[in-house]
């Protein structure tokens, strides 16, 4: 008879996971949702000498508390869907911090397998983990496997397959201390005969009672006698609470680690080189994490990014250009010559051409920009930029987490607004959510390059530096303004490990740049050209009308927004389009420049130079900046919170991009 078992992977994120599934499941694989959420849930099989094993992953999380949504998500399926077994993959080269939720796992009394993976990078940092010492005093399995090598799969499997068969529960137990095991055999006591909820053990409960977990606590409320139970824990923690003289809840996590610490230094053995090179980490650490040198550096850092990405971005830009200039050339001298009709020229010349055209042109920036925050991300500073934030974070009341998703949302905002996921509360969450599309996203960048590029050609670096500045200190601001208005709460200290310095792979880092451009193409051959295909016909028609011009249907839709737009310095119809469609994607922004004023490149600068003041193009780029997400973002934000908070984030970016762009304008006109 064929044997059925199901596992489930679970881990810290970025510990391998999804590399592990893969490797497993092959291309037997289904992804789906978690009932009730947008979390993508993965499942696949694979057989293993006839045993079917189900395998989910996971969402990545740090502990089993009830606090994110994913460590939610996590901890509901464990204690629910019982698996079989649990693999608990765990990044090797960062193993006590990693090893905090088998801890927790344990303590649920999981039968558990260990996976040690990233095993390449332990040897290099010249590392000895002694496995069979750890799996003896885990007493559980350990493997150790190379994830993105496919390494160590097979004794993963058999792993699996042997632990699903002899299945058991881990007699490791954390010893808590005097003082709080007294309080945990109290409440055990107290628990014994009540019947708990399936797959909860009665110290994990007693434990989880002690840290005042919400769920827990609600899931005794159905219990006889809840009320005693409660007044108990209650008067417990509060007990044990004076005896330890601090808050319980640290002390059961100081006690956690406390205890992983010695457990690793019983089990690793470290080369000398690696000191030399903690020690190298923590120097250039001490520079860039000051508190006074911090922000500093970091702003120093992206100024120097965007000067490099326009000096060596520019030329290439140029490349580009006259590549599209000459194809539109020679598509409409071809449709002419064959004698297909003019408006069919029109379309694919001054439509699609000029106005994918115009937006590709900024290719060579856009990789450059993803390169560059590839690099800071896989050299370990963006953690450092996120620790230096944290400060001004906390002052303005924010947790310094949420500089994370900020600082994803300079790719583009919704993977930024999705990473707001990792907020311990909710409140955080959406605050972070709400501020992030004010983070300058690869999308703005563009409508930055051709306007810096045309009317501050000296300063385009420190021009676009400023508007990224800008979105981060409207952010900031907004972020205050809103908590003051919806909440008012305190925040959780923020405990973040630095992970040390690493020289960035050209391979991987490559691969990050690759992923978010290749995403930036299918934008330009999808909504972008969508996007300029209908402005080319409202353009076009109706028929007696000269193309773009005031009788036209787009003329006409401009004329009606743009006298909006007149305090702000760019009240002319083209402008207004170019906005109203860049809520599709504001790379439409500038491709709707290019099919109004059918050029691109050169030519669509000297359009604009026709049109805009340098004072007006820079209140224009601001207005870009702020004044709405795109389509997608707020797709996202409505996914992530609800329609309350979207009008709201929609609503609040309009008035703002309007009352700064004017402000700029009309301040500077004085000035
Ligand atoms: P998840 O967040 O836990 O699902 O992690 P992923 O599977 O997405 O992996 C995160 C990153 O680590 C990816 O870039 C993987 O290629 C990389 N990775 C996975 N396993 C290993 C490994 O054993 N060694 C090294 N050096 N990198 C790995
Ligand atoms: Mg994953």
């Amino acid at each position: 008879m064929k044997r059925e078992i199901k596992v489930a992977l679970a881990g810290n994120p970025n510990s391998g996971k999804t590399t592990v599934f893969n490797n497993l499941t092959g291309s037997h694989q289904h992804v789906g949702n978690w009932p009730g959420v947008t979390v993508e849930k993965k499942e696949g099989k694979f057989t293993y000498q006839g045993t079917e094993v189900t395998v989910i992953d996971l969402p990545g999380t740090y502990s089993l508390s009830a606090y994110s949504l994913d460590e939610r998500i996590a901890r509901d399926f464990l204690l629910h869907e019982t698996p079989d077994v649990v693999v608990v993959i765990i990044d090797a080269s960062n193993l006590e911090r990693n090893l905090y939720l088998l801890c927790h796992l344990l303590e649920l009394g999981t039968n558990v397998v260990l996976d040690l993976n990233m095993m390449d990078v332990v040897e290099n940092q010249g590392i000895k983990i002694d496995t069979s010492k750890l799996s003896r005093i885990l007493n559980v399995p350990v493997i150790e496997t190379v994830a993105n090598k496919n390494e160590g799969m097979e004794g993963l499997k058999v792993a699996i397959v042997t632990a699903a068969e002899n299945k058991r529960s881990p007699t490791f137990k954390i010893d808590y201390g005097k003082v709080i095991e007294e309080g945990i055999t109290e409440l055990s006591e107290l628990l014994k005969d009540k019947a708990l909820p399936r797959g909860y053990t009665l110290r994990w409960v007693a434990v989880k009672l002690l840290e005042a977990d919400p769920e827990i606590l609600e899931n005794v409320e159905s219990l006889p006698q809840a009320q005693q139970i409660q007044k108990a824990a209650l008067e417990c923690s509060a007990r044990l609470e004076r005896r330890l003289g601090y808050d319980l809840e640290t002390a059961l996590v100081e006690r956690r680690y406390g205890l992983l610490e010695g457990l690793v230094r019983e089990c690793t053995e470290r080369h000398l080189g690696v000191e030399r090179r903690h020690e190298i980490s923590d120097q250039i650490d001490r520079v860039v994490t000051n508190k006074l040198l911090g922000i500093p550096i970091f702003l120093g850092l992206m100024w120097l990014s965007f000067q490099l990405v326009f000096t060596v971005g520019s030329p290439l830009a140029g490349l580009i250009d006259s590549f599209f200039g000459w194809l539109g050339d020679t598509t409409s001298g071809a449709l002419e010559a064959i004698g297909s009709p003019g408006w069919f020229s029109s379309l694919l010349a001054e439509g699609v051409i000029s106005g994918v055209g115009s937006v590709l042109v900024f290719l060579p920036n856009i990789l450059l920009l993803f390169l560059i925050i590839a690099i800071l991300e896989d050299s370990g500073y963006m953690a450092r930029a996120a620790f230096v934030m944290d400060r001004i974070m906390h002052a303005l009341g924010l947790h310094g987490k949420s500089f994370i998703p900020m600082i994803l949302g300079f790719g583009c905002n919704i993977p930024g607004i999705m990473a707001t996921r990792t907020l311990k509360s909710e409140k955080d969450r959406i605050l972070t959510i709400l501020v992030n599309p004010l983070m300058s996203c690869s999308a703005r960048l563009p409508i930055y390059v051709l306007f810096a590029g045309t009317f501050f050609p000296e300063r385009q670096g420190l021009v676009v530096f400023s508007l990224y500045l800008m979105g981060i200190v409207l952010a900031i601001l907004v972020a205050r303004l809103f908590k003051s208005i919806f909440f008012k709460h305190e925040v959780a200290p923020l405990i973040m490990e630095l992970p040390p310095y690493r020289l960035p792979q050209a391979r991987g880092v490559l691969i990050h740049m690759w992923e978010r451009g290749s995403l930036f193409l299918k934008k330009a051959g999808t909504i972008i050209a969508g996007g300029v295909v209908l402005i080319w016909l409202l353009a076009y028609f109706p028929l007696h009308a000269e193309y773009a011009s005031a009788q036209s249907l787009i003329g006409k839709l401009g004329s009606f927004v743009a006298p909006l737009l007149k305090p702000a310095g760019f009240g002319f119809p083209q402008a207004a389009v170019a906005l109203i469609f860049g809520i599709l994607a504001k790379e439409v922004v500038v491709g709707t420049l290019g099919t109004l004023y059918s050029a691109e490149g050169v030519a669509l600068k000297a359009a604009l130079l026709q049109h805009f003041t340098p004072l007006s193009a820079y209140a224009f780029m601001v207005m870009s900046l702020i004044y709405i997400p795109c389509l997608a973002a707020i797709a996202t934000i409505k996914r992530e919170t609800n329609w309350k908070w979207t009008g709201l984030a929609v609503g609040y970016s309009l008035i703002l991009g309007w009352v700064v762009a004017v402000l700029i304008y009309q301040i500077g006109r004085l000035l």
